[in-house]
């Protein structure tokens, strides 16, 4: 029978890791065993909706076999098996993404250690077996296959025959060489204490028949040997167990083998509730955002246990949107096995054990930011933005739950801070808490209209993000101090006195101004300003609307397009002032064309786009070569 090749990429990833000089090898067994309690859950799952399907879940198990004299370990489970084209699929290329992961980091690290951080699958085994048969009969069908390689060269499969369904994989252990001592693996207490290591937590019982010495009954000192199947896996799962019996280590383990993730989790939450309901849970907060977390492809939610079975893989009712990004399990005793999809909603156990979960994620989080910022930080430098929007969907229902969990660039402290920092540091005679919009904390910082605000050495929150402004107007406040952007016109800092000069200034030339708009129509006003310190013009903006959001909302795809209201600010102490005052009186052409560059600039300076960049460059180069 012709051979088969496996996927280029897959062949690569064998190659790397047969060849590799890992020394960790033993992580083989969980990788299988994991494999064999996906596929009874797979099964089990199915059987909850499927009522044709007579599954009991106590018959679940995993066996090992070991022949020492054919060198064979075999792990056998009782799954939904694979048909002849899911062997052909799932064993001849690279599954799923982690391996593709674990292999990029692989070839870019000497650091081969990474194998240990995350799950590496059914190829793990070619470290430890010279060959591999896969024998499985899907639950569908009477038909058994066979697969088997002997590593890189490739496989093939025929048909054999099998009573049950399920799959059996058998590994022929390698021979032992100098620097390796295969054989450890035909051991029954090596292997026993690997299943103890790693895969205690299964919920199946992994069982094997030990050999050993017991007293001969009716005699005093005489021994005999003995066969007895043991259960090696103490079968509670790790969530059940008590915090204190539970490693960090186990905790990271758990996570990376459940969750596919070869990143460690930034910090896990571990609950048990007893009350009128009981439940554990076991929940993650990742330490990077997914690759496709802000896409509709993301789909939130927990496993759902009832004691210690299955019951869905994805429950979303159990989180807001607004935490969607927790991973982890929930068991209760006191949900009912067949619930369903549609009875989920009104269930009240689960409704009763959301509404605790998300406190205990508020309360855990807000800890975090108390107790250590770097880690904080880096949590909302991957999540922060689903806050926000949290806090602005729903028309701001929960806003209340959520605003102590916001960070915003500080302009003063020069990292962020939350709301209750800033309000803390407030000068007595402060009212509003200032903030001001653009790209980056960079640009912000080199806006105009912040200069005012930095001379009265008042903190300003820089937002980046295009959710930010959107977010702090759902708040409207904070403990009693209200928001306000740097770029509107309320913006009102100046004395009396102040106001009233300006007043006046801007009262004499407000023939200048008309003339001015007639080259800008869409301009609302154009004045002097006494806000601006070195800056010559900015754009501030009148109305509910900032520039920003008129950004943000226009870059939306919908075909309503808004423009916020703008007024043209012109800085009275700068020399452009004369300048334009003395055009008014000689050329007032000219002085339409300087008007149309300021407005350029002003726009520019806000990121926004010019509508007529070639007449503005043509008139920028008239005035240089004057
Ligand atoms: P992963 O488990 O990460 O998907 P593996 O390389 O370990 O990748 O396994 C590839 C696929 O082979 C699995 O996704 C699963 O569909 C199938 N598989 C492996 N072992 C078994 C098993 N014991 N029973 C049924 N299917 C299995």
């Amino acid at each position: 029978m012709a051979k088969k090749q496996f996927k280029a990429e897959s062949k690569k990833l064998m190659n790397l890791m047969i060849n590799s000089i890992y020394t960790n090898k033993e992580i083989f067994l969980r990788e299988i065993i994991s494999n064999a309690s996906d596929a009874m859950d797979k099964l089990y799952y199915r059987s909850l909706t499927d009522t044709n399907m007579k599954i009991d879940h106590d018959d679940f198990k995993i066996e090992i076999v070991i022949d020492k004299e054919k060198r064979t370990l075999t792990i056998r489970d009782n799954g939904c098996g694979m048909t002849e084209e899911e062997l052909e699929n799932n064993l001849g290329t690279i599954a799923r993404s982690g391996s593709s992961l674990f292999k990029e980091g692989m070839e870019k690290k000497e650091d081969i250690d990474i194998i240990g951080q995350f799950g590496v699958g059914f190829y793990s085994a070619f470290m430890v077996s010279s060959k591999v048969e896969v024998i499985s009969r899907s639950y569908d069908s009477d038909k058994a296959y066979s697969w088997v390689s002997t590593g890189t060269d490739g496989y093939s499969i025929k048909e054999t025959t099998k009573e049950n369904y399920g799959t059996d994989i058998i590994l022929t252990i390698k021979e032992d060489s100098e620097e390796e001592n295969y054989s450890e693996y035909l051991d029954p207490y090596r292997i026993r204490n690997l299943v103890k290591k790693y895969s205690d937590y299964i919920t199946y019982p992994i069982c094997m028949e030990m050999e050993h010495s017991k007293k001969k009954e009716g005699t005093k000192d005489e021994y005999e040997t003995v066969k007895e199947v043991e259960t090696l896996n103490s079968l509670v799962p790790l969530w059940k167990k008590n915090k204190s019996d539970v490693q960090q280590e186990d905790y990271d383990t758990f996570y990376s083998d459940k969750f596919f993730d070869y990143e460690k989790p930034l910090m896990h939450i571990h609950t048990s509730a007893e009350g009128t309901v009981s439940y554990q849970s076991l929940l993650y907060i990742p330490s990077h955002a997914p690759y496709d977390y802000y896409t509709k492809e993301y789909e939130k939610g927990l496993q759902l246990y009832s004691n210690g079975v299955l019951i869905m893989e994805k429950c979303k009712e159990l989180l807001p949107d607004y935490y969607s990004f927790v991973k982890g399990v929930v068991d209760s005793p006191d949900l009912s096995l067949n619930i369903s999809r549609e009875t989920l909603q009104q269930d009240r156990v689960l409704k009763v054990i959301a509404k605790n979960i998300e406190k205990k994620i508020h309360d855990e989080l807000k800890k975090l930011m108390d107790q250590n910022r770097t880690d904080y930080e880096k949590f909302f430098q991957a999540f922060g933005m689903q806050l926000k929007f949290g806090v602005y969907n729903n028309y701001g229902m929960d806003k209340d739950k959520l605003q102590d969990l916001l960070m915003f660039y500080s302009s003063k402290e020069k990292k962020m801070i939350s709301l209750k920092e800033y309000v803390e540091k407030m000068p007595k005679e402060q009212e509003y808490i200032y903030y001001a919009c653009g790209e980056t904390v960079d640009k912000i910082d080199l806006l105009p209209q912040v200069d005012q605000l930095k001379e009265k050495d008042y903190d300003i929150l820089y937002l980046t993000e295009y959710v930010d402004e959107f977010a702090l107007q759902t708040l409207m406040e904070f403990e009693g101090k209200k928001f306000m952007n740097a770029s509107t016109t309320n913006l009102d800092l100046a004395t009396a006195e102040e106001k009233e000069k300006l007043k006046k200034l801007n009262e004499e030339n407000k023939d200048m101004f008309a003339t001015m708009k007639e080259a800008i129509p869409e301009m609302k006003e154009i004045r002097f300003t006494s806000r601006l310190k070195n800056h010559p013009v900015c754009l501030v903006s009148d109305g509910a609307i900032s520039v920003e959001m008129e950004k943000v909302i226009n870059a939306m795809p919908t075909d309503e397009k808004i423009k916020a209201s703008t007024i043209l600010e012109i800085n009275e102490s700068h020399p452009i002032a004369q300048k334009l005052k003395d055009l008014y009186k000689k050329d007032k052409d000219e002085l339409k064309e300087y008007t149309k560059i300021l407005y350029a600039q002003a726009r520019l300076i806000e990121g926004l786009p010019i509508d007529n960049p070639t007449e503005i460059s043509n008139l920028i180069c008239t005035e240089l070569s004057k």
